[in-house]
């Protein structure tokens, strides 16, 4: 009879301690996957706004199949960019001009019209992404305002340090003038 109830006091002991360390077990994998993915949702918080903006902006974009193909020939890849409207066009609609090359609709605008240097803006290598917002600036004001600029590249040797500067030179028509110039203000 003794032996019988002691027999009973260890198998409830070792259930009680069995029960305990399956609790707790849980417990531990619960709270591991709690702060992973506290970790994971710090992460994305300390990413930079500029970096956040950047990302939200590159989901927006969805490239269509104008973006990419000649928008006269649906079956021709788009190779060359305008100058102007910056649309790709096939080697049939596209020509070269002043090292630049212009689609049909623009380029009797680039011959026929007086065009004048609203700024430049010289690269640097502490700045180098200063030539990009340049550019987004350019097709903002094309796409937002309808008003054409172009932007030549311009290099010049530095003798004294062996190095090539390079220069953005904005062009707009003699008539948008005093627009492009305001527009652009943040370049000065
Ligand atoms: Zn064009
Ligand atoms: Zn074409």
């Amino acid at each position: 009879m003794d032996n019988t109830a002691l027999i009973l006091i260890v198998i409830t002991n070792l259930s009680i301690v069995l029960i305990l360390g399956a609790l707790t077990f849980l417990i531990y994998k619960l709270l591991k996957q709690k702060s992973s993915t506290e970790t994971s949702d710090n992460l994305a918080h300390e990413y930079h706004p500029a970096i956040k903006q950047r990302m939200k902006d590159l989901n927006k974009i969805k490239l269509t199949r104008s973006d990419l193909f000649c928008p006269n020939h649906p079956d021709e890849p788009g190779e060359v960019s305008c100058g102007i409207c910056d649309r790709l066009f096939c080697k049939v609609c596209i020509k070269p001009y002043k090292n630049l090359h212009f689609c049909r609709e623009h380029m009797p605008l680039i011959m026929n019209k007086e065009w004048v240097e609203v700024l430049t803006v010289k690269t640097s290598t502490q700045d180098p992404e200063e030539g990009v917002r340049l550019y987004d600036e350019k097709k903002r004001i094309f796409q937002d305002l309808d008003i054409p600029t172009f932007i030549e590249t311009h290099y010049k040797i530095n003798v004294d340090q062996d190095f090539i500067e390079t220069y953005l030179v904005v062009f707009s028509l003699l008539d948008n003038f005093e627009k492009v110039n305001q527009e652009m203000n943040q370049f000065k």
